[in-house]
This record gives C-alpha cells, sequence and structure tokens, in this order.
C-alpha cells in the first residue's frame, strides 16, 4: 500500500512573555510546534517586544524556515483604577459609585482607565469587573460626573481588574491613541499579523489598515471577536479583516459562557465561508500555566477546535506567564496530531469533504486551478500540492478547501511565506521567481523532499501561472513525479 500521505496539522500559536522571551526557551518553543508566536502589547514594554521579534527572525533564520510573529494591539481594554489597600468587598445589594475624576477606589466609589465609559452606558445595563467574578446594574446617571450602580454579583475589586461592558455599544473606535502609536510602529518593523482586540465593527478594522498601510506595512489583520457587537457585524468585519480569532477570554464575560461554544463553531463556519483564517484562543491548556498535566476537559477542548475546523488554535498565559511553556506546546502539539490522524480517518470515508472555492470569491483561472487540484488529490500516489503565489491568494484559497494532503507555498515575498504560518495545512516557502517549468517542479520536489511530504517516485501537483511571475494569473498545473 501507498505511504500515506504527511499528517496535516492545524497550527500552534504561542503567547511570549516574561516565561519564554529568552533565547534558550523561543528556540525551544519552536522546536515543540510553535507556528506562530503573538506579541501581546497588553503587557511588556515595546523594547521587551522588539528584543523577542529579533530572536525569534534571528533562530528562524538559522532554521530555514519561518515561524509567523503576531502583533497584539491592547484595544480599548478597562481596568478598575487604584484601589485602597489589596481590595475592597462590594457587597451584593450595595450602591457604588464610578467616577468620572480619577479617585483611590473605596467600597463607595472607585474610577475607570476609561473616563468616557460612564457617557456611553445606560441606566439598567451590567458592568463586569474582575472576568465577570462582579455584577453591578447601572440604577443612575449622575452625569457629567459619576454613575451609579447597584451590586449584583458582590466580591473583593482589587486595582486594574477588568471592566467588561457586554451590553454597551462603546463609541470610541476599537483603536485606542496608545493602539495608533503601536501599530505606527509596527508598520515599520517585521510583522506578520496584527490583531485587534474589542472590534466592534468593519470600521475599526479598517481605521487599523490605514495606519499600517501608511505605514508601510503590509501585515495582515485579525479581528478578535469578543464583544457581542462583533458578533451582530461579524459579515462586514470579515469582510474587512484577514482573519477571526474567537477571542473566548473576554467573550466569555461579554456572553453568558454557555453561550460561547456555539459561538466558537458559528465563527469558524462564517469565517471558512468568507475565505478568512481562524483562531480559536484562550484557556485551552489553561492548567498547564501551573501544572505539568492539562485536565481531561481542556484537551477535549482542543481536539474539539480542531474538529470544528480552525485554523489555529492558541496559547496565553500558559507559555507566557506559566511554569512549564515548552511542555505546555508539546501537549498541545501531540494534542493535535491524534486529532489530526482522526481527522484523515473521517476525510477518508468522505465525512469531511474538500470545500470548493465560491466562484464569485476566486477568479475563474482560480476556481478551474482548485476544482482540478480537488480531483487530482484523489489519486493516493500525489502527496502534497505546491503553488507559486506572489500574494499567498493561490494557497489561502488552497488551504480553505481543506485537501487531505499538505500544500507548500513557495512566493518571492518572505512576508507571504511566514504568513503561511498560520494556515491551516500549509507551509510557506521563500523561492526566486522562475523563468521556465521545469525550474518551478525542480524547487517545488526539492521543498516538498526536505520537508517529508513527498520521496522519490511519488507525486505532486504543482500550480503556477502564465505568464511567470505575474500576481493573479494561475491558470497552469503540472503533475509532477519527484
Ligand atoms: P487577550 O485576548 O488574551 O488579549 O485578552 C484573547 C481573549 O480575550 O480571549
Ligand atoms: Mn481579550
Amino acid at each position: 500500500m501507498a505511504k500515506a500521505a504527511a499528517l496535516i496539522k492545524t497550527k500552534i500559536v504561542a503567547t511570549i512573555g516574561p516565561a519564554s522571551r529568552d533565547r534558550r526557551m523561543l528556540e525551544r518553543l519552536m522546536a515543540a510546534g510553535v507556528d506562530v508566536f503573538r506579541l501581546n502589547f497588553s503587557h511588556g514594554a515595546r523594547a521587551e517586544h522588539e528584543q523577542a521579534l529579533r530572536t525569534i527572525r534571528a533562530l528562524a533564520g538559522r532554521r530555514g524556515d519561518g515561524p509567523a510573529v503576531m502583533a497584539d494591539l491592547c484595544g480599548p481594554k478597562i481596568r478598575v483604577g487604584q484601589i485602597a489597600g489589596g481590595g475592597v468587598l462590594l457587597v451584593e445589594g450595595a450602591e457604588v459609585t464610578i467616577q468620572r475624576r480619577t479617585v483611590v477606589g473605596t467600597v463607595k466609589r472607585f474610577s475607570t482607565t476609561l473616563a468616557e465609559l460612564i457617557d456611553d452606558v445606560r441606566k439598567g445595563q451590567r458592568i463586569r469587573l474582575d472576568d465577570g467574578k462582579i455584577e453591578l446594574e447601572v440604577i443612575r446617571r449622575r452625569l457629567p460626573q459619576a454613575i451609579v450602580c447597584r451590586v449584583l454579583t458582590g466580591g473583593i475589586l482589587s486595582s486594574s481588574k477588568g471592566v467588561n461592558l457586554p451590553q454597551t455599544a462603546l463609541k470610541l473606535s476599537a483603536l485606542t491613541e496608545k493602539d495608533r502609536a503601536d501599530a505606527r510602529w509596527l508598520a515599520k518593523q517585521d510583522i506578520d499579523y496584527v490583531a485587534l482586540s474589542f472590534v466592534q465593527r468593519a470600521a475599526d478594522v479598517e481605521a487599523l489598515r490605514k495606519i499600517l498601510r501608511a505605514g508601510g506595512s503590509d501585515a495582515h489583520i485579525i479581528a478578535k471577536i469578543e464583544k457581542p457587537q462583533a458578533l451582530k457585524n461579524i459579515d462586514g468585519i470579515l469582510a474587512a479583516a484577514d482573519g477571526i480569532m474567537v477571542a473566548r477570554g473576554d467573550l466569555g464575560v461579554e456572553m453568558s459562557l454557555p453561550e460561547v461554544p456555539l459561538a466558537q463553531k458559528r465563527l469558524v463556519r462564517l469565517a471558512a465561508a468568507a475565505g478568512k483564517v481562524c483562531i480559536v484562543a484562550t484557556q485551552m491548556l489553561e492548567t498547564m500555566t501551573e501544572s505539568a498535566s492539562p485536565t481531561r476537559a481542556e484537551v477535549s477542548d482542543v481536539a474539539n477546535a480542531v474538529l470544528d475546523g480552525a485554523d489555529a488554535v492558541m496559547l496565553s498565559g500558559e507559555t507566557a506567564i506559566g511554569k512549564y511553556p515548552e511542555k505546555t506546546v508539546r501537549m498541545m502539539d501531540s494534542i493535535l496530531r491524534e486529532t489530526g490522524q482522526y481527522h484523515d480517518e473521517l476525510r477518508r470515508e468522505g465525512t469531511v469533504r474538500i470545500v470548493l472555492p465560491e466562484a464569485s470569491a476566486v477568479g475563474e483561472d482560480l476556481l478551474a486551478v482548485a476544482r482540478a487540484v480537488a480531483a487530482l488529490v484523489d489519486d493516493e500516489r500525489v502527496k502534497a500540492v505546491a503553488a507559486f503565489t506572489i500574494s499567498g491568494e493561490t494557497a489561502r484559497v488552497l488551504s480553505r478547501m481543506r485537501l487531505p494532503v499538505p500544500i507548500l507555498a513557495l512566493t518571492p515575498s518572505r512576508r507571504v511565506a511566514q504568513q503561511m504560518s498560520l494556515l491551516y495545512g500549509t507551509v510557506g516557502r521563500e523561492a526566486p521567481i522562475c523563468t521556465h517549468t521545469r525550474e518551478i517542479l525542480a524547487v517545488a520536489a526539492d521543498q516538498a523532499r526536505r520537508l517529508r511530504w513527498a520521496s522519490k517516485g511519488e507525486k505532486i501537483v504543482v500550480a503556477s501561472g502564465r505568464p511567470l511571475g505575474v500576481s493573479g494569473t494561475i491558470n497552469t498545473l503540472v503533475v509532477h513525479t519527484v
């Protein structure tokens, strides 16, 4: 029997932090299977992110492959201001005032990092503090100075705890002054993706795109879906962004927790239908922040995100501040491998089918190529599909199809090659623009062999375009024997 095709594994995003910033750890995480590193601009100084970025690029240069780097902008994440002492106990039924003016918080009143918050909330709306552990209801507005709330669920409130406004559409853009400054700086850096927190509408994404473009950056944008308002505007957001993140941390506070699993499934499906990439994030192996093994439920959660069809799964505190960053990545990698095998089984059974792109979303040539590829990979001897792609679009369309074989994106752009690291079943490699078909075939075969996807005598499908080296001209397919 022919050797099985290379296993297709969902991608791993790992957040960098104090536990993983140094060179040795970054190297180990790469070896353990990280595909994308996340620099979280909610924490850490810019200089620390810059240093981590440099180290990742230096290490990748030596390995000959390039993980993607995603910078994650803080967005209008609101926090409680300073609270007196170690915290104050808010008792159920009591009244507490949120002030515009910055005050040291007491049991009677406190302020937040967003003074204007009090202008946007309405009477009757809920305000959730500390990941939803404490809940308030607005009972009176005393503008312009304050709003008065009743404590619905009490608890100890301490400094800098998160504030979520699930029922409030904030007038402000998802880009704060800090985000704009960070984005302008990021536009000049070697960054592949920029994620934006607390997106509410397509205009938020467009505003970020404008700043990145103006700075000369071709980084792609991931809209973090963590507000009910984003779910409401999801079609527009998907059209404006290059991908989305199911940001379950804040989403779980902004919605009721039992609603989150279905929101995840819907978002993964909607992203797929729109041809955009999708990351499932937060608390995936949370227990491993402190402990050397995850819970059964966490392992199942990671596996289920794969079966939902996510492009990537993300680690947050586990790798940023956890005790076992490398062990956690290894654990995630092995869950993805095991689940990937099952996915392969389903594919062979025909339970998981190849999805053809919408005719309206791709050109006629690309649609024809996609159809032909889908037919060709039916042949067991075909072990991989390689595509020469300038913008990465062909590879993105192929990745979206969920083929039973891996995809090799060959591109003259290092940025595009790195961006491929986030895409399901896809590996990017830098390659010069070839002028003859036989050069293309040689490069593709050589890379497929190095990746151990195909050995001598096996077949790969190679997609390229005429005229060679011109974007948007994919129209040629060759079945090549390695
Ligand atoms: P964060 O985003 O880790 O930046 O908060 C992810 C989430 O909220 O799930
Ligand atoms: Mn978040």
